[in-house]
């Protein structure tokens, strides 16, 4: 038995046997035959041809129903690849008449076909050499029995109760695990606050982070504890541990019992101020664990996960059959973000002039919106037509001038203006907010909210570009402090601000489901809130035992102190009145 630390996420705790990420590069072997060998080489090598299909056929039948068209479309691509005889019978040819392995003959074959694509004067056709790579791969998987511990397409096996570990992962593989039925996941390196973090508490999957050293010391299958919410796993438990730790999960399913007795309260203080306790999701499947806790809307959607882990990006009426869907199943107002693309969130197409820099101080969320025209059109071009379907608004990620807030409401006018002349419905009075996230933006807060209808405050980037520390650099997440009088200072501005100019003003980042900070958010004037809706019931709870006017005293000294660890104090003494 052995014991990691590392930073939690979510408060629950998983148990299941692990799942060790491989790098599973593909060496090809290149061999030569005697004659007496090639039958059986072009034998084995329609087999794996055949068990390759079969896979794609598991595949398309294993799709959601709800999974795009392009998914679908994209496998099939692959099934008539795998079978052109560009790829099956040519590679054949080389075996017989070169007489090498079947490895060696359909990697020079795809070589072959790579090459005549990357020649194509069609950027289309040219992209087409990476479906031949692809297809190839599988093959190649197969021919070398190579178990693929990958999380990306080519990973077919049953995740199902496992707990996965890494080095990192991205918030796309995140993705991936999400419709895999995993239980949970622990890494090396990450952050709390980074995105994966964030769609790990939104699947209601414990996970531990900055582990350093999870995948020196876990074996594939050693049976392993999470603990979400103390931020340790526990490799290969004794009886005893075990047996403790499966008494604490039912103590966690009693709570969760207890807690949705508040389901039908209404969600306010107990000197009757009425709080708005919004939802967080980032696809439509998030939507029924919001009506579950009942959610008074979304907070926050954040599209940019629709575009991940694919080939192109969702055209413009893929993306209005979502935001629709998901405006009517919400039937509450629900607040579409716009694409925050960039830093560690990044897309798989190809796109002209496409910046790879993980730097989130790049071409990150509206800037590369507005710099992507041919991608932020199509976007608001759906989210205007779902308007007419639903109480939708408009939230732009990342804004940090005034220039910015022109451009964009311009756009969307203008945007406004071609669907009415094209006779689309829409709702033409749309409100469009603003994401406070850059500390720019909350000391000009006052003035984006003459032009903006709402504002939002983003605090896992507000912190993260206050205090100069990347959100996902283990290294520095030490210093990643909501309590920082910095960050309560630029807080309580905003939302004066909003209040000054009579717009509504919410806190969208992890902190908002953080019950430590309830009350202090409370006393700082904020009556609106946005969170994942595992954390939603428990907000509410903090929400319905505390009385405002007794908050005054205590939050007032935290705002005047500038010594943190006297901060904590009084934040201690706070959540005890
Ligand atoms: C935030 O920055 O607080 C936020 C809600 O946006 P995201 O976490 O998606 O960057
Ligand atoms: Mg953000």
């Amino acid at each position: 038995m052995l014991s990691l630390f590392g930073s939690g996420i979510g408060r629950g705790i998983a148990i299941g046997p692990a799942y060790v990420l491989k790098n599973s590069d593909i060496e090809i072997p290149h061999v030569a035959l005697a004659a007496s060998q090639v039958n059986s080489e072009v034998k084995r090598f329609r087999a794996a041809i055949n068990a390759t299909e079969n896979t794609y056929k598991a595949l398309l039948k294993g799709l959601a129903k709800d999974a795009p068209k392009e998914s679908a479309a994209f496998i099939n691509a692959h099934m008539l690849m795998l079978r052109d005889p560009m790829i099956m019978d040519e590679s054949i040819k080389i075996i017989r008449k070169e007489q090498v392995n079947a490895e060696f003959a359909l990697q020079t074959q795809a070589d072959t076909l790579i090459k005549v694509f990357e020649q194509m004067e069609d950027a289309y056709l040219r992209a087409k050499k990476a479906d031949v790579q692809h297809v190839a791969n599988r093959v190649l998987r197969r021919l070398l029995n190579i178990v693929s511990h990958n999380l990306d397409e080519f990973n077919d096996e049953d995740l199902g109760g496992r707990i996965v570990v890494g080095k990192d992962l991205s918030p796309a593989e995140t993705m991936f695990i999400k419709d895999r039925k995993v239980a949970s996941f622990v890494t090396d390196l990450g952050s709390q606050i980074s995105h994966t973090a964030i769609i790990a508490r939104s699947l209601k999957m414990p996970a531990v982070v900055g582990l350093h050293g999870s995948t020196r010391y876990i074996n594939d299958n050693d049976m392993l504890i999470v603990d979400g919410m103390r931020g340790i796993i526990i490799i290969n438990p004794s009886s005893k541990v075990l047996r403790e730790y499966k008494s604490r999960q039912s103590k966690i399913r009693a709570r969760e019992r207890e807690l949705n007795t508040l389901i039908k309260k209404r969600s306010q203080t107990a000197d009757s101020q009425r709080i708005q306790l919004l939802g967080n999701i980032e696809t439509a499947k998030d939507v029924k664990a919001l009506t579950k806790v009942n959610a008074a809307g979304v907070g926050l959607y954040r599209t940019e996960y629709l575009f991940m882990n694919r080939e192109q990006a969702p055209n413009e009426s893929e993306q209005f059959r979502e935001y629709k869907r998901i405006a009517s199943s919400v039937g509450k107002p629900v607040i579409i973000r716009t694409l925050d693309i960039g830093g560690d969130k990044q897309l798989d197409f190809n796109y002209p002039n496409k910046q790879s820099s993980e730097s989130p101080l790049g071409l990150r969320a509206v800037r590369m919106c507005l710099s992507h025209i041919e991608i932020f059109k199509p976007q608001l071009r759906a989210i205007l037509r779902a308007s007419a379907f639903g109480k939708v608004s408009i939230m732009i990620p990342m804004v940090s001038n005034f220039d910015e807030i022109n451009q964009i409401l311009t756009i969307i006018k203008q945007t406004k203006a071609e669907l009415k002349a094209e006779g689309i419905s829409h709702d033409s009075r749309i409100k469009v907010g603003g994401m406070i996230e850059v500390p720019a933006a909350a000391i000009m807060a006052e003035a984006f909210a003459q032009k903006l209808d709402f504002l939002s405050i983003g605090t896992n980037d507000l912190i993260q570009y206050t205090l100069a520390i990347d959100r996902v650099d283990d290294a520095v997440n030490y210093l990643y402090d909501p309590m920082h009088p910095a960050v309560l200072q630029l807080i309580k501005q905003v939302i004066r601000a909003g209040r000054k100019a009579d717009i509504p003003v919410s806190l969208c980042g992890e902190m908002a489901g953080n019950v430590q900070y309830t009350r202090l958010l409370l006393g700082l004037g904020l009556r609106n809130f946005s969170m994942d809706a595992t954390y939603l019931l428990d907000v509410k709870d903090r929400i319905l035992n505390a009385d405002t006017t007794k908050l005054r005293y205590l939050v007032g000294k935290i705002m005047s102190s500038d010594n943190p660890s006297e901060a904590r104090d009084l934040l201690t003494k706070l959540n005890q009145i």
